[in-house]
């Protein structure tokens, strides 16, 4: 049964996409089964793995038109995805009348879990209805963080978030990890922040740090996970590294929030 991890940060660009597509693709070329359920109305993980962005069936189709959640699943070379639409956008409004509203990604998610080993979501840049709804399908949370100023801002409003989680929705919810990213080796700040992030989240920062890649920027535009764009970038061996050392970590227990 998939394991599912939620990767969450209500900031924008800090790195959910990017670090959803690729380590996906990493995770699989390690002989993974992983699934990416696109959980963001902008579709971005949907067209990094080269899918249509205005592909049908797709996740909004599936919680809200009654879409075998099978049938809206594209397989890729690199990976299969569930792909989203700018329609997902209205779905927390619309979604706001049903019952057990919370749930609902979850139970689309349940049908799937058989098939995979791991299965990642791309959430949007905020804490509202759809966040809410990838929390309760998670059984773990993924924190990407900027290597910038701020980067800690933010962060304990997100941590009590899972913490109302765990506490009302989904009680077996965990922390899986924090991953920095754009970091860059030759400023202070990179450094700094580094440290700030690892003295706030003891034992629960990934040792694999994302450095900032013109080809983890570049990759999406070809529709390519970093590893099929340019298979030997330092962005492509870091998503590598990132999949084995979560792999790792799996064999063990994860972290209690
Ligand atoms: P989010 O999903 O959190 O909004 P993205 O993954 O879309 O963030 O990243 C924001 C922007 O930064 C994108 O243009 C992306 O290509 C770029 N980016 C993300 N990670 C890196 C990195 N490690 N190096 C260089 N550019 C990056
Ligand atoms: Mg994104």
């Amino acid at each position: 049964m998939a394991k599912t991890i939620a990767i969450v940060n209500q900031k924008g660009g800090v790195g959910k996409t990017t670090t959803c597509v690729n380590l996906a693709a990493a995770l699989k070329n390690l002989g993974l089964r992983v699934l990416v359920c696109d959980f963001d109305p902008q579709a971005n993980s949907t067209s990094g793995f080269g899918v249509d962005k205005t592909s049908s069936p797709n996740i909004y189709d599936v919680l809200l038109n009654g879409a075998d959640p099978a049938k809206a699943v594209a397989a890729t070379v690199y990976g299969d995805v569930l792909p989203s639409s700018k329609a997902l956008a209205g779905a927390s409004i619309e979604m706001i009348g049903l019952e057990r509203r919370e749930y609902q990604l979850r139970e689309s998610l349940d049908q799937l879990k058989a098939r995979y080993d791991y299965i990642l979501i791309d959430c949007p840049p905020s804490l509202e209805l759809l966040t809410l709804n990838a929390l309760c399908a998670a059984d773990t949370v993924l924190v990407p963080v900027q290597c910038e100023y701020y980067a800690l801002e933010g962060l304990s409003d997100l941590l009590s978030t899972i913490r109302i989680v765990k506490r009302s929705l989904n009680p077996e919810i965990a922390l899986e990890g924090v991953v920095l990213t754009m970091y860059d080796g030759r400023t202070n700040l990179s450094m700094q922040v580094a440290e700030e992030v690892k003295r706030h989240f003891p034992g629960q920062v990934y040792a694999t740090v994302i450095p900032r890649n013109v080809r983890l920027s570049e990759a999406p535009s070809h529709g390519k996970p970093v590893c099929a764009y340019d298979a030997l970038s330092r962005g492509a061996e870091a998503y590598d590294q990132l999949a084995r050392e979560l792999v790792e970590h799996n064999r063990y227990a994860v972290t209690r929030v």
